[in-house]
């Protein structure tokens, strides 16, 4: 995937940055490839959905309950196993269910929460720490960063860019990811553009998020993302900066924005601070989008690789089995390769 992609988005974590950076090492290791820019997550408000965990006490479960949210996570975030614990005050076995949610394996998604019938499942919010995210982008292998808003609350947007303006010139892009919110959202990106333009030193970047997370459920879940795009697109004045799609993206996505002459062919050339422009080719005035950012459908056609593999041969590292290495990057082409114009030799 890496032969490709431009920025590989990650959880604004020191752990998280290390584990991508050896990722990176790990392909370059293997082919000489473009080194893809690290991008950091961060959100400027507790509603943003992008920001949350799954959490409930399997113990409280009943027992005879058949377990949907095992069956329905996407990310194989939750184990539980019936387990019997011995009472010595009463002599006696007591069942109960153990195990819950892997938090690092939960992204959010949200699919458990109506699922569970005795409604056990509750969706923990969180922010990040906006010191902690300073000092990541202070590192010389962070890129970029994505600010998530839901756009309720400029004000708190406008915090969160306060608190990060010492460190903000450190990156080459600044991503903001927003919602459609309907005849005011280009109101709403002017406003968000004229408190970040005094810093800005780099690329900026609005990813339109149509339909959160969504991309894996199925075709049509890249119909609210397009449609979001076709909206903005139709509108005279556009804020400054690059656009991309995210929210329901998935192998449908690139194919649909160009029938609809909305994708403008794009390539930054080089990554270092301060060279050419970026090159574009657009095919209708229309054009618009530039970008993808992939997430659950990525993760689902990767995943199932992953877990052939495991299944094999256990929890071992992709590189040490290149035929299961090859196919990940078949899948990975197939989805990433048409928003490059690269063909997939067959
Ligand atoms: S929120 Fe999504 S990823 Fe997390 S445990 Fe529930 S279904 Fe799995
Ligand atoms: S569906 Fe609800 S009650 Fe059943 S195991 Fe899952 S969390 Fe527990």
């Amino acid at each position: 995937m890496m032969l490709i992609v431009d920025c590989i988005d990650c959880a604004a974590e020191d752990s998280v940055v290390n584990a991508v950076i050896d990722g990176i090492n790990a392909a370059l290791s293997i082919a000489s490839v473009r080194r893809p820019w690290v991008m950091i997550s961060v959100n400027d408000d507790r509603e943003d959905v992008h920001f949350r965990k799954a959490e409930f006490n399997a113990e409280d479960c009943p027992l005879d309950c058949s377990r949907p949210c095992e069956k329905v996570c996407p990310a194989n975030a939750i184990s539980l196993e019936n387990t019997s614990v011995g009472h010595e005050s009463t002599r006696s076995d007591k069942s109960t269910l153990q195990g819950g949610v892997i938090t690092e394996r939960c992204y959010g998604c949200g699919r458990c929460f109506p699922v569970c019938p005795y409604d056990k499942i509750r969706a923990m919010t969180y922010i990040r720490d906006p010191a902690a995210t300073s000092e990541l982008l202070r590192r010389n292998d962070v890129d970029a960063i994505e600010i998530h808003t839901s756009g309720r609350r400029t004000d708190l947007f406008n915090d969160l860019w306060n608190s990060l303006s010492n460190s903000i010139g450190h990156v080459k892009l600044v991503a903001v990811s927003l919602p459609d919110v309907g005849e005011s959202t280009v109101g709403l990106m002017n406003l968000l553009y004229s408190i970040m333009e005094a810093d800005l030193q780099s690329y900026n970047l609005w990813q339109l998020d149509g339909r959160p997370m969504s991309g894996d459920i199925g075709r049509g879940a890249t119909r609210e993302a397009i449609a979001f795009a076709a909206r903005l697109a139709s509108r005279q004045e556009k804020p400054h900066g690059f656009y991309q799609l995210a929210g329901g993206t998935n192998s449908q996505t690139v194919d649909s924005l160009k029938s609809m002459g909305l994708f403008k062919a794009m390539t930054i050339p080089g990554h270092l601070r301060g060279q050419a422009a970026v090159a574009t080719s657009a095919s209708s005035q229309q054009a618009l989008i530039g970008g993808i950012a992939y997430g659950g459908y990525a993760r689902k056609i990767v995943g199932r690789v992953l877990s052939r593999m495991v299944t094999k041969h256990g929890l071992l590292q992709i590189e040490d089995h290149p035929e299961f290495l090859l196919k990940a990057l078949r899948e990975a082409l197939k989805l990433v390769g048409p928003v490059k114009s690269y063909n997939l030799a067959s």
